[in-house]
């Protein structure tokens, strides 16, 4: 039984520890702000024993040293991405599998936004946490890959269990739905959940984390292979050409 703390960080991050009851570990998924990360931790009574990084960006890994040095912990991340990842000692490849506890955490390649771009995958818990890969109703932009890297990185994130829950790292959702509902107005599944995320942020509550369920049905970014959206879009019968141009919309909305 892990416990999961998610709390904002810098303007629209969040961070997240991860804390094993039984061996004591705490993990620290990614570092916006090293100081929150250990008084965070200090609060809730645990020492960071390792920090996940998903990708090498400075919104990601900018804590790295300072929590290094506060907890000594060790520090995994992209195998890809190494030389720009500050303290990095373990080094991970997509399909590589690593211990938190005696808990199984898989390492999912998900290129495109960089291209070493990790999540981590946890199936015990139904956890993943997917840095800037997906985001709710949206998926980062394309930085270092080009988009069918990416449309075949985000399925599989879709190809999870559908109860999978899924932390992202950015709280993005009402201008990604403000989008979303451009492309696919009818869609009914949308509309409700353009109406939770206006609910939720009028309230000043987080739309994160997320389910691949809930994801599959309404984040265009997920549904390029669907007949309906792609004769919206324009992009008949290719999904990639689907993913291409719904996220060059997106970069230019
Ligand atoms: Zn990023
Ligand atoms: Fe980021």
């Amino acid at each position: 039984m892990i416990e999961i703390h998610q709390f904002p960080c810098l303007n629209d991050n969040y961070g997240f520890l991860l804390h094993d009851k039984t061996s004591g570990e705490t993990a620290a998924i990614d570092t916006p702000d090293g100081d929150r990360y250990l008084s965070e931790a200090d609060a809730k009574g645990w020492k960071i024993t390792s920090i996940w990084n998903t990708h090498w960006h400075p919104d990601h890994t900018g804590g790295n040293l300072k929590v290094i040095e506060a907890t000594d912990c060790n520090v995994i991340g992209p195998a890809d991405e190494a030389s720009k990842i500050p303290g990095i000692d373990c080094k991970l490849r997509a399909g590589d599998a690593i211990s938190f506890g005696h808990i199984q955490v898989k390492v999912i390649g998900v290129p495109g936004h960089t291209i070493g771009h990790l999540a981590y995958y946890l199936p015990s818990e139904n956890v993943a946490f997917v840095g800037d890969a997906l985001f709710a109703l949206g998926c980062g932009r394309i930085f270092e890959g080009d988009p069918a890297m990416m449309w075949h990185s985000l399925l599989k994130l879709r190809n999870l269990p559908f109860d999978t829950t899924i932390y992202c790292a950015h709280e993005y959702t009402q201008a990604n739905a403000e989008f979303a509902i451009t492309l696919d107005p009818d869609n009914q599944a949308l509309i409700d959940y353009c109406e939770e995320i206006e609910n939720k942020r009028s309230r000043g509550e987080w739309t994160v984390p997320t389910t691949i369920k809930k994801e599959m049905g309404a984040n265009p970014f997920l549904r390029c292979d669907n007949a309906v959206l792609q004769t919206l879009v324009g992009t008949s019968g290719d999904a990639v050409a689907t993913f291409a141009e719904i996220r060059a919309r997106k970069d230019n909305f």
